[in-house]
């Protein structure tokens, strides 16, 4: 296979469905060797032909471009704190099928063994087509795929368990895939300097620049809520004091409304914004709700300012309860921001918009990743 064929399932996979005469003029070759490229990619069964929608306008008919019922298959999985979920995802990202199930406070190893269930299923019922897995968790994951998720309490463990003889292996963070599917197939599709913020219990997120995820040198980049953004009398889990995760996810909440902090902070979290989203009508009073979600949104918004000034961002994306807080009090975000922008920013502040994939992020990215190391090996 050569490097034109890799570059045109490239095309097919970022765009299912493209022409193929504009598959022809983005790869920059003419009419003829495109088509002798797809016919070899047909008979490989890694694309297929199909007629183009009508357009309405005269001209030739033209032919769109499409994944092969018969071809690969990436295998995305997602690890939450209290699920998870796998999809056998086709080039061009659409998901064929999804396994999924819930797990609460679980070790690892009945986690694994379920996740490892599931993937052994779709393989049977897809015979060879599986040739890579992606894994999304929420943690940070090193180079060579061990997973440290405080969070859940799992430590140092060894993700390529979950398919050991894998042909393609990727791992990575939740909020960091999650930026990476944003910048793909997302909100942030075309942006120089993205930089995608996800809340969750704390908060993560990644910066990708032309299209390139910044994982670091450790693959633990992007750990931007233990940046000292927020109140300095309160400890984090992590063991330093004012960080800016837990001065804006659901135990900042429930400090600030004098509630015992909350075993899942998320589903909280999610309540006490919906409670201040029903009382923002302009006529209401001060209620707790909304002054806690406020102070929050605040907070967000400076953070958010110190991020933009420092990575020159054009834009930012959020995801998790991000999008919630945007979506319910966003004069209070957007206030805190332009009030922390560098002057060179305010004339134009980049925007914040919510992350266009919602929950989606994390395994969308993770099969992105998985398809980004398979793609040059369809040979
Ligand atoms: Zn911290």
């Amino acid at each position: 296979m050569t490097t034109r064929s890799i570059a045109l399932l490239r095309v097919v996979h970022q765009s299912p469905g493209v022409t193929r005469a504009d598959a022809a003029r983005l790869l920059g070759v003419g009419t003829g060797a495109a088509t002798e490229l797809v016919t070899k990619l047909s008979r490989a069964a890694l694309l297929v032909q199909g007629p183009a929608a009508p357009s309405g306008s005269r001209g030739r008919p033209t032919t769109v471009l499409l994944p092969h019922p018969r071809g690969p298959l990436a295998l995305a999985v997602a690890i939450t704190h209290e699920a998870w979920r796998v999809e056998a995802v086709e080039l061009g990202g659409r998901s064929a099928a999804a396994l999924s199930g819930r797990h609460a406070g679980t070790t690892w190893p009945e986690v694994r063994d379920a996740v490892r269930g599931a993937l052994q299923e779709l393989r049977l019922r897809y015979a060879h087509r599986p040739r890579a897995v992606g894994v999304s968790v929420p943690g940070t994951v090193s180079r060579t795929h061990r997973l440290e998720a405080v969070g859940v309490g799992w430590h140092d463990v060894d993700l390529t368990e979950l398919w050991p003889d894998a042909e393609v292996f990727t791992a990575g963070n939740d909020a960091t895939l999650a930026a990476t599917a944003e910048s793909r197939r997302g909100a942030a599709a075309g942006a120089s300097m993205a930089l995608h913020l996800r809340i969750e219990a704390g908060l993560g997120g990644a910066v990708v620049e032309d299209g390139r995820t910044v994982i670091g040198a450790r693959g633990a980049a992007g750990e931007f809520g233990h940046m000292p953004f927020g109140d300095p009398a309160v400890r984090c889990p992590c063991g330093a004091r004012g960080c800016w995760g837990v001065a804006v996810d659901g135990h900042a909440l429930a400090r600030l409304l004098g509630e015992p902090l909350p075993a899942d902070p998320i589903t909280y979290a999610r309540r006490v914004i919906t409670a201040a989203a029903a009382r923002s009508e302009p006529t209401a009073g001060a209620v707790p709700e909304l002054a806690a979600v406020r102070t929050v949104a605040a907070t967000l918004g400076r953070g958010i300012a110190g991020l933009v000034n420092a990575l020159d961002a054009d834009l930012v994306t959020l995801g998790g309860l991000g999008a919630d807080l945007l979506a319910t009090v966003p004069e209070e975000i957007t206030t805190a921001y332009r009030d922390g922008l560098m002057s060179i920013h305010r004339a134009a502040p980049p925007p914040i918009v919510p992350a266009a994939l919602g929950d989606h992020g994390p395994i969308a990215g993770a099969a992105e990743q998985a398809w980004s190391a398979l793609l040059p090996r369809l040979a």
